[in-house]
């Protein structure tokens, strides 16, 4: 079949390569002048510095499968994600964890003790959050909510954490041990040579081709047998129900001599600093050396209708609109929307690449017997 894949990001290069190895030809295209979506790197030329072009990826997963994957096509380094905070001029360790609690509070406190601590410190008296700030008053107190929560959270989403639903709080950890490893996941690194050769490795097959700077028209889809769409869900319906919120950033590039920073990622807490967190790229690849320095402050906003979209906003209003997008998806044939984009969600790289494998798999299934490809795989 002629498969057309929209979007050379994870989501359309895993399809094509699975599409194309069981015998089908795949057009991938990209408006962007370059393969990889938002894992996007390459070497700033003025230092040699490994960048992130889209802001900084580390991948973690517990999916062995997803880890065999992605070391077939990349040699990988072994990569601790360990981030640190600015908060009232004192630097903190992150996920908050007995240093950060020890040092907040200048005590020298035991697993148990510090356990028992912070229940006294809990607010007992909301038994069912409603909210962000509710859940994180009652997992952590008043104190360790302003410190580490408020300000960053308010810049983050551009509201107050009251506004937001209690279950993003379930993603932050509190730790009663020193381990200040951001990720959990069994498997944690990052590709040697950056993101985009790797996805370079995995589009490069014979049966696919690949046209950058090319935005998507629909007589292009005239032409496939079947469209794979990973731009936007509002987008492929020229957003005529309205458009999705997004959250989009902005960096503002520095260099500095030496090292700026000493981490690769420094969040700043407090409100009154308007960036939420400044990345220091070299140290994204620890394995390299370089002289000089390259480091982005990222600033976060809502998304105009010509701006990056980055993080699915996801509140009352996106979600009903959502489900009148779903439904025109549902109803429309010949083309499957996947990736973060296509389905509207905040999906990490180990995610993206499962789902990917596993709609390639279905493809091939629902060939096989016959029946339609669904438009969407994934519930709202
Ligand atoms: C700031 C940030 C940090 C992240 N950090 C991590 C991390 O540390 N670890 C982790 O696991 N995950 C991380 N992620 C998630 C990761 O970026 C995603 O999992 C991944 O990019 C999803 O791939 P995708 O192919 O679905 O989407 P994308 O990478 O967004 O690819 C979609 C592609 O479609 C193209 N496109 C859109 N519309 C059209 C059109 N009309 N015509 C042609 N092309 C079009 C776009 O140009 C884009 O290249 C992060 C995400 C963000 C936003």
């Amino acid at each position: 079949m002629q498969i057309l894949l929209v979007g050379a990001g994870l989501s359309g290069a895993v399809i094509a390569r699975r599409l194309a190895e069981a015998g089908h030809d795949c057009h991938v295209i990209d408006q962007r002048d370059h393969i990889g979506g938002n894992c996007h790197t390459r070497r700033d030329g003025e230092t040699g510095v490994m960048m992130h072009v889209y802001g900084p990826h580390i991948f973690h997963t517990d999916d062995q499968q997803v880890w065999d994957y992605v070391n077939r096509f990349a040699a990988f380094q072994p990569f601790r994600n360990r981030v640190k905070t600015t908060v009232g001029g004192k630097v903190y360790s992150l996920p908050i964890n007995l240093l950060t609690i020890n040092q907040f509070f200048g005590k020298a406190m035991r697993p148990d003790e510090a356990r028992e601590f912070i229940d006294g410190l809990a607010d007992h008296s909301i038994t069912t959050p409603q909210s962000f700030e509710e859940q994180a008053l009652r997992f952590v107190g008043a104190d360790l909510y302003r410190a580490f929560f408020k300000g960053y959270t308010e810049k983050q989403w551009g509201c107050a954490p009251s506004e937001l639903p209690a279950a993003i709080l379930k993603r932050l950890p509190l730790r009663f041990d020193y381990d200040d490893n951001y990720f959990s996941h069994r498997f944690q690194g990052m590709p040697r040579d950056g993101y985009t050769p790797m996805i370079a490795a995995i589009l490069d097959h014979p049966r696919i081709t690949i046209d950058l700077s090319t935005p998507y028209s629909p007589d292009m889809a005239e032409q496939a047998d079947h469209v794979f769409w990973s731009g936007p869900l509002d987008g492929y319906f020229d957003f005529q129900l309205g458009r999705l919120g997004y959250r989009t950033l902005d960096f503002e590039r520095f260099t500095h001599d030496g090292d700026y920073q000493g981490c690769a990622v420094m969040n700043y807490g407090d409100r009154e600093v308007p960036y939420t967190r400044i990345t220091e790229h070299k140290h994204f690849s620890p394995w390299e050396q370089h002289e000089r320095s390259v480091c982005y402050r990222e600033y976060s906003r809502a998304a105009g209708p010509e701006d990056i979209p980055y993080y699915p906003i996801r509140l009352v209003r996106e979600k009903a609109l959502l489900q009148n997008y779903q439904r025109r998806a549902k109803a429309t044939q010949g083309v499957t929307f996947v990736g973060r984009l296509g389905t509207y969600r905040y999906l990490d790289m180990d995610v993206t690449i499962r789902e990917a494998m596993d709609t390639a798999s279905l493809f091939e299934s629902c060939l096989a017997k016959g029946d339609p490809m669904p438009a969407m795989l994934t519930p709202s």
